[in-house]
């Protein structure tokens, strides 16, 4: 079959995922378009894939790109239709469509992603004198590709190329088996328990632990977050906190069934990633690891974690008294056990700083934090935020554009930046959470020549509106809007006209964060809040001195929750960065813990044994990032804070060396240009309460 022709047969037509042109038709994809559509593009691709490795395809950026990437990105945005739809309007019919075509989808890009002689060719361009002339974001382009084959082992020859493929399949397999053995530890788990027990749980869990049962009658307690967290919070029983710590804490260790004891799972993928670290040349892991990330070495994240643990111990042990002495003084527990902390926490929390989420709630109605979040952004950045239409999934599901005017005086149209759709409330068949994602990028197309605009998704899961009064946000709801938002005006705002280093492709995992981060200080700060707040009934500004409540709460703890990362980060960074750790894990997690922690665990606890980001997730000498991101927007923050939250000039600095530089330019690059200065983890200890 000829896939070319095949994608301009009649029937092609009728296949939303096959329009060339425009925003995808929401409206229109219907599960039994995902077979035909996909096969069809996948077969371009194919066929794109082989044109561009052939002689006939010159070692030309241009003539790859025109081959290659326009046939690969028209087969990523049907997938990301599909995907989207999947996880906004889900049903049985597009969810069987979706897991038919996923592995396929995947094959293409890993086959593509080891494919040597896209290698050679990517190889050749970078060789050929043409390559010096190439502009700077093309140069990052092809940095990037040419990096990641290398890091999927593409240098490698004969016995080591083989052994390299035979380590890949070991750890995907021994990941899922690491996940699979948490799962079935936290599902392994009941307890049943009278109504007696339960005293101080809120009336939420209670309805949602009760067995209908006549006989046994009593709650069933599981170690699933929505119930033992409430309870390690709330239950007044010492003991029943202490089983369910106990049993959470030893999940899928050697004390549990053999079968789903995660311990030997740990030294063999420990031990196959210093293995194909070795193999592609490096010290260990960690080395590997750090690649494509902002950090430079092992080194420099256990630098900076353990500067910050030294910053932030004063305030740890000073968290640590404090809970000891309200312990001790109002609850009667004069020896604090890991099992009483969070309940402890949560009672000195109260005494403290006594206001309900339901009380703020009402002064956060969407539609004026809605309008304060677009105030803040068409302020900063310099562009209007304008409703538009679109074909959408679901009524509730909003569409706008963002423009730049046109400058003082010119009578010239704005200017189309990006577009993005808005899909706010949670429903049936959506997955939970909230997220952002790329529907298409910023690209100056080397088919048309022509410039495609940005768009993206921003899904929340809000609570719809009720009784004719608009939806109510709580603060925490806020704080994830602007994350979200965050991370799409990174992507929408791009100026890099480059597929693979436009807007949030191809930056640093370990700075991606900064810009969604960033987003969250708005939420904190009351010049913002005093015009982003309206009780629902009154329609009055959100109280000062409800606000400085919430700027209380805000840091309750920062010192124990620093420290508590700073061990997680630390723990993994030296596991991954030091060989033969594999055959010593709890006394690293020991060492680490004397070096970091004011509070130790029970010398049971095997929280290693589910410590699924860097074991069964992506975030293997990588756990660090949540911290080091933090610092970054925290210290952009502080620009703000200097010049004044609300300045444009700062805004527009901020926009133009960061959100606007995609990956065409290192992160720290980037940072440096906007801030003058490297990066500093004073702004975030300060913003944390702990400065001074
Ligand atoms: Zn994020």
């Amino acid at each position: 079959m000829n896939p070319s022709a095949d994608l301009n047969a009649p029937h092609a037509s009728t296949n939303p995922l096959l329009a060339t042109e425009g925003l995808p038709a929401f409206d229109a994809i219907r599960p039994e378009h995902v077979t035909p559509g996909i096969d069809a593009l996948l077969a371009a691709a194919d066929a794109a894939l082989e044109a561009a490795v052939s002689e006939a395809t010159p070692a030309d950026y241009d003539a790859l790109s025109r081959v290659l990437s326009v046939a690969t990105e028209r087969l990523g945005r049907a997938w990301g239709a599909v995907s989207h739809l999947k996880s906004v309007a889900d049903t049985a019919e597009l969810r069987a469509a979706y897991n038919e075509n996923l592995p396929k989808v995947t094959e293409f890009y890993t086959r593509q992603g080891a494919d040597e002689r896209l290698y050679a060719k990517y190889k050749a361009i970078a060789a050929s004198p043409a390559a010096a002339t190439l502009n700077p974001a093309r140069q990052k382009a092809l940095a990037h590709w040419l990096r990641d084959f290398v890091l999927s082992g593409a240098e490698l020859q004969g016995e080591a190329k083989a052994r390299y493929a035979q380590i890949q399949e070991e750890l995907a397999r021994l990941s899922q088996q690491f996940s699979e053995h948490v799962l079935d530890a936290t599902d392994g788990f009941s307890l049943l328990v009278g109504a007696e027990r339960l005293a101080g749980v809120p009336a939420d869990v209670l309805s949602a632990t009760k067995v209908d049962d006549p006989v046994d009658g009593g709650h069933k307690l599981t170690l699933h977050m929505p119930v033992y967290l409430p309870v390690m919070q709330y239950a007044d029983d010492r003991a029943l906190r202490q089983q369910l710590y106990t049993a959470y804490a030893t999940r899928a260790c050697e004390a549990g069934p053999a079968e789903r004891d995660n311990t030997p799972l740990i030294a063999e993928i420990l031990r196959l990633r210093q293995e194909e670290a070795a193999l592609l040349g490096h010290a260990n892991y960690a080395e590997v690891s750090l690649v494509p990330k902002m950090a430079r070495d092992p080194a420099e994240v256990q630098h900076f974690l353990r500067d910050l643990a030294q910053r932030a111990r004063p305030y740890a042990e000073r968290d640590l008294a404090e809970l000891r002495d309200f312990a001790a003084q109002e609850l009667g527990l004069t020896d604090l056990q890991a099992w009483d902390v969070p309940y402890a926490s949560e009672k000195l929390k109260e005494a403290r700083y006594a206001f309900s989420d339901q009380t703020i709630k009402q002064y956060f109605t969407e539609p004026t934090v809605l309008a304060g979040l677009f105030r803040i952004i068409e302020t900063l950045f310099e562009v209007r935020i304008v409703p538009d239409r679109a074909p959408v999934w679901h009524e509730s599901v909003r569409f706008y554009r963002i423009e730049r005017p046109a400058p003082l005086g010119s009578d010239a149209a704005p200017q189309l930046v990006a577009q993005f759709y808005l899909d706010p409330y949670a429903r049936p068949g959506k997955r939970p959470g909230a997220w952002m994602d790329d529907v298409r990028s910023r690209w100056l197309r080397p088919d048309s020549g022509t410039l495609q605009t940005p768009v993206a998704h921003l899904v929340c899961n809000f609570s719809a509106p009720v009784d004719g009064k608009p939806a109510l946000l709580t603060h925490d709801e806020v704080q994830t809007l602007f994350h979200e938002f965050g991370h799409g005006l990174h992507h929408m705002l791009t100026q890099v006209a480059e597929l693979g280093v436009s807007g949030i492709s191809g930056v640093e995992w370990d700075a991606v964060e900064l810009p969604s981060q960033f987003m969250e200080n708005f939420c904190w700060e009351w010049e913002v809040l005093q015009h982003m707040t309206a009780h629902v009934d009154s329609g009055e500004a959100l109280p000062r001195a409800l606000f400085d409540k919430m700027i209380a709460a805000k840091n309750f703890q920062s010192g124990l929750m620093t420290l508590r990362q700073v061990e997680f980060a630390l723990f993994d960074m030296r596991l991954h960065a030091e060989p033969g750790a594999e055959a010593n894990v709890q006394q690293v997690i020991d060492a680490v813990r004397r070096e970091v922690a004011v509070l130790i665990p029970p010398a049971f606890n095997r929280f290693q044994h589910s410590f699924s980001h860097i074991f069964a997730g992506g975030y293997a000498a990588g756990y660090y990032s949540y911290k080091w991101a933090e610092v970054l927007s925290a210290d952009a923050w502080s620009a703000f804070e200097e010049e004044g939250v609300l300045n444009p000039a700062t805004g527009r600095r901020y926009r133009t060396e960061i959100l606007e530089a995609g990956s065409a330019r290192d992160a720290i690059d980037n940072f440096t240009a906007f801030r003058g200065r490297a990066p500093s983890i004073d702004a975030l200890l300060r913003h944390q309460g702990m400065a001074g």
